[in-house]
């Protein structure tokens, strides 16, 4: 079991798109283990390479009784958009609305090789949430301009060490 310290905002890695896995090596593997081990920690529901400061394609998600890990994942097909709140263990104490498709399909790799996964509603929230990670876009990029602009206030009043609500929406 390896628990990993969550990057925060303002951490360059989380900026940095990640490099493309091309096997499936022991390292990836062991990866995925310690993405999982940090996620089950937190408690998330979904994590990503970069937020444990790896900057690789690599994601892992436990919506309910539905878990995964991929690599290299992409939105290979979406339907619908739906609002939804949002919070990220990278951005503590922020939760905002996030539009997100409704309905994904995913492509990537696993250890069979390629892999596609559809899923809808939260799991497909957290894949659209993580896989972002991979490409170094953070859910506040997502807000309308103005909800963005309060979001890096409160972030900024965080820092500072003014108190945060108490937080329900799911974090990924
Ligand atoms: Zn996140």
């Amino acid at each position: 079991m390896a628990v990993f310290p969550i990057r925060v905002f303002g951490d360059p890695v989380l900026r940095q798109p990640g490099r493309e896995v091309t096997t499936f090596d022991p390292d990836i593997q062991k990866l995925i283990r310690d993405l999982f081990d940090t996620m089950h920690e937190a408690p998330g529901v979904g994590l990503a390479a970069p937020q444990i400061g790896v900057a690789k394609r690599v994601i892992v998600w436990e919506v309910e009784e539905r878990s995964g890990a991929l690599a290299n994942a992409r939105v290979a097909d979406s339907r619908g958009a739906v609002e939804g709140e949002e919070g990220c263990l990278s951005l503590p104490g922020l939760a905002y609305p996030v539009v997100r498709a409704e309905w994904v399909r995913v492509e990537g790799l696993n250890e069979q090789g390629v892999a596609v996964v559809e899923a809808e509603g939260l799991e497909a929230r957290v894949l659209q949430h993580e896989i972002d990670h991979t490409d170094g876009i953070l859910f506040i990029d997502r807000l309308p301009q103005e909800v963005r602009r309060e979001a890096m206030r409160r972030l900024r009043e965080l820092a500072m060490g003014l108190p945060a609500e108490a937080q329900t929406s799911p974090r990924l």
